[in-house]
This record gives C-alpha cells, structure tokens and sequence, in this order.
C-alpha cells in the first residue's frame, strides 16, 4: 500500500489535503496581508525593510491557515520541516520554529527575509486565499529572539583531534563551519573580505537584509568556536596547497565573483561597472555619486537590486534595459520574481523589454548615454525565441552610469595548476561534486554558487548540509557524532513522499 514515511496513506493524505482546502474556503481564510512601507518612505532609506513585520496576532492568524501537508517541502532545497515549525508558530512558540529551522539552516531570520521561497509556489492554499506566508512567518520566528544561544541547546564538545579549512564566508562557508563546529571539528575560516557573509552581506541590499540581521546569525555561528581569518585571500596570503597538505579536508565555498562584463564597445569609458562591484561598493558604506540618469543592462534579480539601490543613491531616472520579454526574464515565473518587479516598479524603476545596447557613448572619458537597437523575438519552432536586433531602429537614452548586471562566475585563480587540472567542471563551469559533496579532489569538498546551478541562499545552504556529512563520514568520525538532531537533516521530503511500504 502506498503511504508516506509518517504512515498516512494517499487516501488519508488526500482526505486531509481536501479537508483543509474546503474549511479554508468556507470560512473564507485569506492570507494575512503582509504590510508594504509607502514607496517615497523607503526610496528615500537603506534603513527602511520595505515589508512591515507581522504582530503577534497577526503572525497566528497566518500560520493556523496551513493544514500541515507538508507538501510544500518537497519543494524547499533545504526539506525544512515547513509544516511543523509554521505548526509551531500557530502554537505560540516561536521558539520551537527557530529549532526546527535550525536542523537544516543556521540562518532563519536572513532566509526569512530574502529566500527565493519556491515553497510558497507550490502551498496547496495557493488558490484558496493565497499561499502560506512561509517566508514572512520564518522572519517573524526569528525576529522574537536576539540570542539564540538562550533558545538552542547546542551541546558544549571538545575539539576532536580534527581539523577543516573552509574557504569563503558566505552562506555555504558558514553553515558547514556551524555543523561541523558543533561535531568538535577545528574549524578555520577564510575569507579574503574584510567581512563575513559573501553576498549576503556585499551583495543583497541593506534595504532588503540589515547588518543587524547578518550579524546576529553570523556571530551566533563564530560562537561554536569557528576561527575566521578575515582580510585573507587564498591564493595570494595562503597558498591552496598548504591548506590541502595541513587539514584534514577542505571546503570551498568561493561562491561566483568573477564579473562578467558584455564587452560592448565604450566599456572602457568612467561611468561603466559591473553590478556586483557597484553593490559590493554600496553596501560596504561608499556613498557612490550616481548622477541622475542610471541605466542598468540585464533582467535578473541583481538588475532589480543596482536599480533600488541607485534610487536610494540619488538617481532621478533609473531603468532596466533586458533583450528578451517580460515573460523571458531570469527567476520568472515566481511570486518571488513578481514580487521583486512590483516593488521596483512602485519605486519608479522603468523596463525597456526586448532591446540591444550596442554602444556606450563616451564625452571627454565619460559616459553619456546608451546606443540600442529593438530586438524582434524570433521563434525557431524548438527553444526560447531569440532575440533578433533590428539595426535599422537605433535608439539612445542618456546616461550618467551603466551598470551592467550580466552575470559572473567562479575565479578559480586561488588554485595552482596542479589542483587546477584535477578539478572537474561542468561545460558550463561548476564544481562537479559526488552525492557526498566532494570533488574530484579526494578531501576536497564544495558548495553554493560556484557548483550548483540554482545560485540562491538557500540552495548553498542545501550543498553545505550534504557536505557536512560527507566531510564527518570523510574524517571517518561519525561514529562520534554527539547527538544525530545536531547534524543536517537530509532529504526530509522524502518523509512525505509516497513510497511502497514493504509488508
Ligand atoms: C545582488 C545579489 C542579490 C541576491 N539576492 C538574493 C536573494 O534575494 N535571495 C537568494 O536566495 N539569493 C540571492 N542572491 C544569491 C546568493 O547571495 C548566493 O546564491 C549565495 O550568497 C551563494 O553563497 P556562497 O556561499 O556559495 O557564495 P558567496 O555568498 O558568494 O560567498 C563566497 C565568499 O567567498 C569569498 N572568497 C572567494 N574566493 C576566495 C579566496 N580565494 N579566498 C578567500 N575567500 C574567498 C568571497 O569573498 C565571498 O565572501 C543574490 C546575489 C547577488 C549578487
Ligand atoms: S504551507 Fe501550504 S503546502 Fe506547506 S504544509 Fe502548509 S498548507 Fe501545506
């Protein structure tokens, strides 16, 4: 008989599926709305999170909206148990959603505010009064605790005689630091910025994640023990080898910082950079002069944030130029893609669809404006329709800054040559890891941007869980392990998945 690993059979999960959606049809259970700041309020601030927190009654009347079918967490790369911790906030204990969230991430109140949250697409609600605000309840979770050291029992362990060098601050550096710490694993952290939090801090705009919030979690996860060495770029203050020849596994989580400019002809003028260098700049406090006019190439969800960004800075007129369609543009369709574009657009963010910039026009080494051409979307009856320029139709737009938003990817500069060719990549440029999380490198192991293809928190938080236990059983240590509840929580959809109960 077909049930699923928490002993429901598909009937009785049918029959509570269908239970839920008809009681919150009938008594008409809508969403809780979540409340935006007004547009000129936060246009004007890095200071102001566009979207206002839930109160307490608020944050109950949402949550005792799920039915608890956990389908949803087939969908989380992370499997949180979402229906049990947004159970828990239904309850009153906030707390207990903080330590359920916790078994697979170290970063509830950061995840809360700006995960990708897949997982609302596919609520079962999704049409009966709106999804589950799953991500906005993880927040308000969260949020109710400035210490998590008073709410998580982390066991106090001695180091065990083994040591691991992680490479990269950011959220997949960080959580395998936080999971192997806890195991008694020796771990040193090495981050070539003179701060934690890879894009989470250099990327993502404060307006959309506070310091506050970043270092609450980030100091919770040093607390355990792990040794950051800030300032230390490997490769150029550590060589790669020596790492590789005084621990006893390496992770990289180096993420994708290499910038990808297009190239096109007067890129060389003052007034051209690339996204992430211009928000890297923004968000380490320089106050960056914008000009009035900023033209930001490309469609994607680091586009959105150089254009909010350059708002705050100053910019009178901010537009996002892409060469495809509304419908084409990266992350769509997605309430998260739509919400994103919403909020742009209430700041006076402009689109132009479906266009080429061809040139940068410079005066006196300076950019002034963009030369583009309008595309035609040319279907070839297999793929997405292609842009075609139609050179008869320039167009210009003035210009005091392009930011080109175009991509970036991994700068594999740190490794010698001989590490360099063992290394196995995708065509497309990934680290190829096994279903452990390791290298072709034996004892090299790796995660987040620079080896998945999905590029989002949370997907770099899912390759450190599997890395974690890769490097444990690597080191040969499991048999050491504390207490399993304090090791990632793998594959927990497959729970509420249906399988074939062997009689
Ligand atoms: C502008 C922007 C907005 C984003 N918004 C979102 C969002 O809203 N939601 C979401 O889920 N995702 C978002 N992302 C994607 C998300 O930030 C990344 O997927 C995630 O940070 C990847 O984690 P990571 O640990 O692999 O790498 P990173 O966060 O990039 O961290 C890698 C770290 O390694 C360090 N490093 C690299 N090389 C070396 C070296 N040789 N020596 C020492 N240190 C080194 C880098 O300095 C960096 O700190 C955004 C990304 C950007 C750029
Ligand atoms: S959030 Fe939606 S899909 Fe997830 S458990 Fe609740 S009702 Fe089911």
């Amino acid at each position: 008989m077909l049930k699923d690993s928490a002993g429901r059979t598909i009937s009785e999960l049918t029959f509570i599926t269908r239970l839920g959606i008809l009681t919150n049809q009938m008594l008409n259970f809508e969403r809780v709305k979540i409340e935006h700041e007004p547009p000129e309020v936060r246009m004007k601030s890095f200071e102001v999170e566009p979207l206002r927190e839930y109160s307490d009654k608020e944050a109950y009347a949402e949550a005792g909206r799920c039915i608890g079918c956990n389908i949803c967490t087939q969908s989380c790369p992370a499997s949180l148990d979402i229906g049990g911790y947004i159970r828990s906030t239904a309850l009153g204990s906030p707390a207990d959603t903080v330590r359920i969230v916790f078994e697979n991430l170290p970063f509830p109140a950061i995840i809360g505010r700006v995960c990708t949250h897949n997982c609302e697409d596919i609520c079962v609600l999704y049409d009966t009064g709106g999804p589950i605000a799953i991500r906005h309840l993880k927040r308000y979770a969260a949020d109710q605790f400035e210490d998590y050291s008073k709410i998580l029992d982390v066991p106090k362990r001695n180091f065990i005689n083994k040591k691991v060098a992680v490479i990269g601050g950011g959220p997949a550096g960080l959580t395998t630091a936080y999971y192997l710490a806890i195991q008694g694993i020796k771990v040193t952290l090495f981050e070539s910025l003179p701060t934690l939090g890879g894009f989470m801090r250099v990327g993502i705009p404060r307006y959309r994640l506070p310091d506050e919030v970043i270092d609450k979690e980030i100091n919770f996860i040093l607390s355990l023990g792990v040794e950051a060495r800030l300032n230390t770029k490997i490769g150029e203050d550590v060589k790669f080898s020596d790492l590789m020849d005084e621990y006893d596994a390496v992770f990289l989580g180096v993420g994708n910082h290499k910038p990808r400019m297009t190239g096109t002809p007067g890129s060389d003028v003052k007034g051209v950079i690339h996204a992430t260098e211009f928000l890297k700049r923004a968000n380490l406090g320089e106050k960056i002069k914008v000009g009035n006019n900023v033209v930001v190439i490309g469609g994607g969800f680091t586009a959105n944030d150089a254009s909010r960004v350059s708002i705050r800075l100053g910019a009178k007129n901010v537009c996002i130029m892409y060469r495809r369609r509304e419908i084409d543009r990266p992350g769509y369709p997605s309430t998260n893609a739509e919400e994103e574009m919403e909020e742009s657009v209430e700041e006076k963010v402009k689109y132009i669809w479906e266009v080429t910039p061809f040139e940068y026009v410079g005066e006196k080494g300076k950019v002034v404006g963009v030369r583009y051409w309008e595309n035609e979307m040319v279907s070839e009856g297999h793929g997405r329709a292609k842009p075609v320029p139609q050179k008869d139709k320039v167009k210009f737009i003035e210009a005091d800054l392009v930011i080109e938003a175009t991509g970036q990817e991994t700068d594999f500069s740190f490794m010698e040559a001989e590490y360099l060719k063992k290394l196995r990549l995708t065509p497309a440029g990934h680290i190829i890891t096994n279903p452990q999380g390791m290298t072709s490198i034996p004892g090299l192991f790796s995660g987040g941007d620079s080896t998945n293809s999905a590029r989002d928190l949370i997907s770099a938080v899912r390759d450190a869980d599997t890395a974690v236990i890769g490097i444990l059983e690597y080191l040969n240590v499991m048999d050491q392990v504390a207490d399993d509840r304090w090791i990632p929580y793998l594959d927990r959809w497959k729970k509420y998945a249906p399988s074939v109960v062997q009689r």
